[in-house]
């Protein structure tokens, strides 16, 4: 059986964190399914198609494309695992801080589907301070984000903020 994982998150925008939490992935699961959540509760500010167009293109920036699938879904994560046959969630751990919630969750997901493990993965040194909330500030008020995001999102941001 292929082991296939998936990468479940808001992505915001997508940032070069996530993006280095997929090349992570790959290295362990022959298939990555990248989920994106439609999460109106978050109220994201770009909706779920912007979402995963900028996580297309920016797989299709870095090379990765072809690799990875990018797939949206508004039901509960573990139904969406189980329809997409993982049999891993990806998550990314950057500070401390992160492990409550994200300990929290992956309990509950292992009682609701025991047969899926969840496997955390470190990003790079670089990336550990970077969120999705944090990019979207900084564009808002005009700064450089060029370092955090692929070009494709620093421009849709840039769209989406133009005044
Ligand atoms: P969610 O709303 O599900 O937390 P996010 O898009 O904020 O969605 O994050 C998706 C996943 O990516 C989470 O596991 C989060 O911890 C992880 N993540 C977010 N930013 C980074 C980063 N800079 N480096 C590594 N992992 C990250």
């Amino acid at each position: 059986m292929i082991k296939r994982a998936i990468y479940p998150g808001t992505f915001d925008p997508v940032t070069l964190g996530h993006l280095d939490i997929v090349k992570r992935g790959l290295e362990l699961f022959p298939e990555l399914i990248v989920g994106i959540a439609e999460n109106p509760k978050k109220k994201p500010l770009f909706s779920i198609e912007e979402r995963k167009e900028m996580f297309i293109e920016s797989l299709k920036e870095l090379g990765l494309n072809g690799k990875v699938k990018v797939k949206t879904f508004n039901t509960l994560l573990v139904e969406f695992a189980k329809r997409e046959g993982a049999v891993a969630i990806l998550r990314g751990i950057r500070i401390v801080s992160d492990m409550d919630h994200e300990f929290t969750m992956a309990s509950l997901n292992r009682k609701l589907y025991p047969e899926i493990e969840t496997v955390f993965l470190m990003p790079s040194d670089d990336y550990a301070y970077l969120s999705s909330s944090a990019v979207r500030e900084i564009a808002f008020y005009g700064g450089d984000v060029s370092q955090f995001v692929t070009p494709f999102v620093e421009r849709k941001l840039k769209e989406k903020f133009r005044r």
